[in-house]
C-alpha cells in the first residue's frame, strides 16, 4: 500500500478495496484518472491509464525522490517499480525483467522510456565515459526502432509494430555495460498495406515530408556507430522498396510485362544488381521439375503481383531484423570477466502487443493473443511464486491459492502434432488444393472435442466463412469473475500468412547484390533451386519458438509489471470510457491479480518502516519505543489495536491479511498528523 494522499484521489492500491469486485475496481480507477493520478499500485504491479497530456511527474526532483526508496514509499508511479528492479538487481545480484503489456496506444512504449531513462539517470554516478557511452546507445536504440518499426495506427499515432525485449546488462558497480535486443513478428504486411487514415512505417516518409524525424535518426545511427556505407545501404533498400511499392505489371497477348522498363534499372542501381536479373525474378520463377530439371516458369499477372509484394515485405522486414542485428553486435557485453568483474547481472524491459480483439481478427491477432495468453500464464505463475517465496523467506506458512491454470489454452494452440499451430502447418505443407476451409475442417476434426475450441460459420460481407473461437476463462475463487467472451478469429487467409512464401528468385537476386550489407541480410540465397529442399519454417512456427524462448527467458527472471489501460478511443485526456476500460481490467486478469494478492496478505512491510510510519498511533511506541526490538513495538502497535488475529510476523517484516486493519490505522494516522 502506497502513502496515502487523502481518499479523494481514490486508493492507491487496488488490495485496499473493500471488496475486490469490477465494480469497485473501476469505480478507484476512474476516481484516479480524473484526479489526475495515473498510477496505481497492485502490491508491487503498477497500473497505468495514458493521460493523453503532459505530466509534470517525471523531471530530476521525481527521479530523486524514488532512487533508493522502498516501493510503498511513494505515490505509486513507474519509477518505483523500475526502482524496485533495479534495487533487486544491485542488491541482491537477482536478473530481474519489467513486462510491460496492455493494448496499443494504452502507453507501453513511453513507460518503457521512462523507464529507462530513470535507469539511465540513477546510474554511472561518476560519470565514467565508457558507461556514459553504452547509455547513449542504449537510449538511441529506441529512436531507431521507432522510425523504423513504429507507424501511424488508427489507434496510436506511433504505434509499434513489433514487439520488443531488451536486455540491459549491469556489472557489480550496477552500471550499464551494455544491452540485447530481441525484436518479435514485425508487422511486416504494412510495407505493401494499410487501412484507411493508416500510414507506413515512419521511416519511408522521413526521406522526404519528415525531414527533421530524418536529422534525428540519422544522428542516432551515426552515434550507435552505423558506417556511412550501412547508412547509406539502408536508405537505398527503402528507396528500391518504394519503388517496388508503385511498380505494375500488364499482361500484352500472353507474356507478363513490366510497365515502365526504367524502374528496373532504378532497383538495379539501388540494390546494386542487374536490371535483366531483377526483371526475371519478378516475372519467372526456377524450378525443378521432376526428372531433376530446371526451368524457368512464367508468372501471370497475380503471380507477378503477389512475388512483388512478398519481395518488398521481405526486403523491409530482412532490413529491419538487419538494424537490430547491428545494433546488438555494438552494444554487445565484450570482454566481461566475471572472476575481474563480479557477477553481470541483467534487467530486461519487454514492450509487447497485448490481447488484440477487433471486430474482424486474422492470423496475426491469432498470434498476438497467443503470445499474450503465454504471458498470462507466466504472470501468473510468476506472482503466485513470488509471493511463495516471499513467505518462505519471512518463515511464514504458505496457504495454497487455487487459480485458474490457461495451460489448457497454451497447449490448445501450440501442442505438437494436436495443437492449432500443428494442424495449419500441416495444411500448409500438404500444398496444392488445401484452402482456409479446408484447413479449418481439419481443425474441426482434431480440435472439435477441446472445451475451448469451437468453429462456426458466419456469412460476411466479404465472404468470409470461417472463424475459429478460443473461449477463455481465467479465475481464482472466491468467486470467479464472470469470464472473458471467447475471441473469434477469420480463419481466410491464415494458409497464406503462415506459409509466407517468397520465390527462391528473390532470394538468389539479393545474394549476388555487389553490395556487401545487402548480401549480408540474405545468406539463404545462395542456394540453388535443387538444393533447397528443405522448406523454410512456418511464420506461426517461427513465432511460436520465439515466444517459448522469450517466456523462459523472462522465467528465470525476478519479475515487476506494468499493466497500461487506453481510457479512450479519442486520445483525449479527460474522457474515461467506462466499458472500454472494464474490457481491458477483465483481459489483463487484473482483479485476479488483487485476489491472488489479497488471498494470503495483502500488505508487508519491514518492522522499522511499520513502526516509523505508526508509531504515534500508540502510546507505547510514541515518541519512542522502549523494547528491546523494532518487531516487539510493532506488536504492541498491533495489538493496541486489536487486530493481532489479521496479521503474522516474519523475520523481517509484517504481513497483514485485510487491508481493513491498515485501513484503521491510516485513518488514525492521518486524524494525528
Ligand atoms: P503503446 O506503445 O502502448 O501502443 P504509446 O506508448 O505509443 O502506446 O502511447 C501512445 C501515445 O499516448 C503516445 O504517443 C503519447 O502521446 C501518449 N502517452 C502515452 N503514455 C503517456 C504518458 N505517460 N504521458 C503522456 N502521454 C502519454
Ligand atoms: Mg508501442
Amino acid at each position: 500500500m502506497a502513502e496515502l494522499e487523502g481518499l479523494e484521489f481514490g486508493k492507491s492500491d487496488f488490495v485496499l478495496l473493500d471488496e475486490v469486485n469490477m465494480e469497485q475496481f473501476m469505480e478507484n480507477l476512474k476516481l484516479r484518472f480524473e484526479k489526475g493520478r495515473i498510477y496505481t499500485f497492485i502490491g508491487e504491479v503498477v497500473v497505468s491509464v495514458n493521460p493523453y497530456k503532459q505530466m509534470d511527474i517525471y523531471g530530476k526532483e521525481a527521479i530523486e525522490a524514488y532512487r533508493g526508496r522502498e516501493l510503498y514509499e511513494n505515490p505509486p508511479h513507474l519509477y518505483a517499480v523500475a526502482d524496485a528492479a533495479y534495487k533487486a538487481m544491485k542488491r541482491r545480484a537477482k536478473d530481474t525483467c519489467i513486462v510491460i503489456s496492455g493494448e496499443s496506444g494504452a502507453g507501453k512504449t513511453e513507460a518503457s522510456k521512462y523507464i529507462m531513462q530513470y535507469i539511465a539517470a540513477i546510474t554511472n554516478p561518476s560519470q565514467r565515459e565508457e558507461v556514459e557511452s553504452v547509455k547513449n546507445i542504449l537510449l538511441k536504440s529506441n529512436c531507431v526502432l521507432e522510425a523504423f518499426g513504429n507507424a501511424k495506427t488508427n489507434r496510436n499515432d506511433n504505434s509499434s509494430r513489433f514487439g520488443k525485449y531488451m536486455d540491459i546488462n549491469f556489472n557489480f558497480n550496477g552500471d550499464p555495460t551494455g544491452g540485447h535486443i530481441n525484436n518479435y513478428l514485425l508487422e511486416k504486411s504494412r510495407v505493401v498495406q494499410q487501412q484507411g487514415g493508416e500510414r507506413n512505417f515512419h521511416s519511408f516518409y522521413q526521406v522526404n515530408d519528415d525531414v527533421y524525424c530524418h536529422k534525428a535518426v540519422l544522428s542516432a545511427l551515426k552515434v550507435i556507430g552505423f558506417t556511412e556505407e550501412e547508412i547509406n545501404s539502408i536508405y537505398r533498400i527503402l528507396g528500391a522498396i518504394l519503388i517496388l511499392g508503385n511498380l505494375q505489371f500488364e499482361t500484352d497477348t500472353e507474356s507478363v510485362q513490366v510497365v515502365g522498363l526504367e524502374v528496373l534499372g532504378h532497383i538495379a542501381e539501388l540494390t546494386a544488381t542487374e536490371p535483366d536479373a531483377v526483371g526475371k525474378s519478378l516475372l519467372y520463377r526456377t524450378v525443378a521439375t521432376g526428372g531433376g530439371e530446371v526451368i524457368e516458369k512464367g508468372h501471370t499477372e497475380k503471380e507477378a503481383c503477389f512475388g512483388r509484394d512478398a519481395f518488398a515485405k521481405a526486403l523491409y522486414e530482412r532490413l529491419f531484423g538487419w538494424i537490430v542485428g547491428r545494433i546488438n553486435a555494438i552494444i554487445e557485453v565484450k570482454d566481461y570477466n566475471p572472476v575481474l568483474h563480479g557477477k553481470n547481472t541483467v534487467i530486461g524491459v519487454l514492450d509487447i502487443y497485448g490481447f488484440e480483439i477487433f471486430d474482424n481478427n486474422s492470423f496475426e491477432q491469432f498470434c498476438i493473443n497467443y503470445c499474450n495468453e503465454k504471458l498470462q500464464q507466466l504472470f501468473i505463475e510468476l506472482i503466485l511464486r513470488q509471493e511463495q517465496e516471499e513467505y518462505q523467506r519471512e518463515g511464514i506458512t504458505w496457504q495454497h491459492i487455487e487459480y485458474f491454470n490457461n495451460q489448457i489454452i497454451v497447449d490448445l494452440v501450440e501442442q505438437p502434432h494436436k495443437g492449432i499451430i500443428s494442424v495449419l502447418d500441416e495444411a500448409c505443407l500438404t500444398g496444392g488444393q488445401v484452402t482456409d476451409t479446408v484447413c479449418l475442417q481439419s481443425m474441426d476434426t482434431k480440435l472439435g472435442q477441446h472445451p475451448h475450441y469451437s468453429s462456426r460459420k458466419v456469412a460476411l460481407r466479404s465472404g468470409r466463412d470461417g472463424r475459429l473461437s478460443l473461449s477463455r476463462c481465467v479465475h481464482a475463487p472466491p468467486p470467479p469473475p464472470p469470464p472473458p467472451p471467447p475471441r473469434a478469429y477469420s480463419i481466410e487467409g491464415f494458409l497464406d500468412k503462415n506459409k509466407d512464401p517468397l520465390f527462391q528468385d528473390f532470394k538468389r537476386l539479393m545474394y549476388n547484390s555487389s553490395n556487401p550489407v545487402l548480401k549480408e541480410m540474405w545468406p539463404d540465397g545462395q542456394l540453388g533451386i535443387t538444393e533447397v529442399t528443405k522448406r523454410p519454417l512456418t511464420a506461426a512456427t517461427l513465432f511460436k519458438n520465439s515466444i517459448v524462448a522469450l517466456v523462459d527467458k523472462l522465467g528465470c527472471k525476478e519479475p515487476y509489471y506494468v499493466r497500461c489501460i487506453k481510457p479512450n478511443e479519442m486520445k483525449s485526456p479527460v474522457l474515461f470510457d467506462d466499458a472500454r476500460c472494464e474490457h481491458q481490467v477483465a483481459y489483463l486478469g487484473l482483479l485476479e491479480n488483487v485476489r491472488v494478492r489479497r488471498a494470503g496478505f495483502a500488505y508487508r512491510q519491514p518492522y522499522a518502516r511499520f513502526l516509523q510510519r505508526y508509531k504515534m498511533t500508540c502510546e507505547y511506541t510514541w515518541p519512542n519505543h522502549l523494547m528491546e526490538t523494532d518487531r516487539e513495538a510493532v506488536e504492541a502497535i498491533v495489538t493496541h489495536h486489536g487486530f493481532q488475529d489479521d496479521v503474522a510476523y516474519g523475520h523481517t517484516k509484517l504481513f497483514v491479511r485485510t487491508p481493513r486493519s491498515l485501513f484503521t490505522l491510516e485513518q488514525e494516522r492521518a486524524a494525528l498528523i
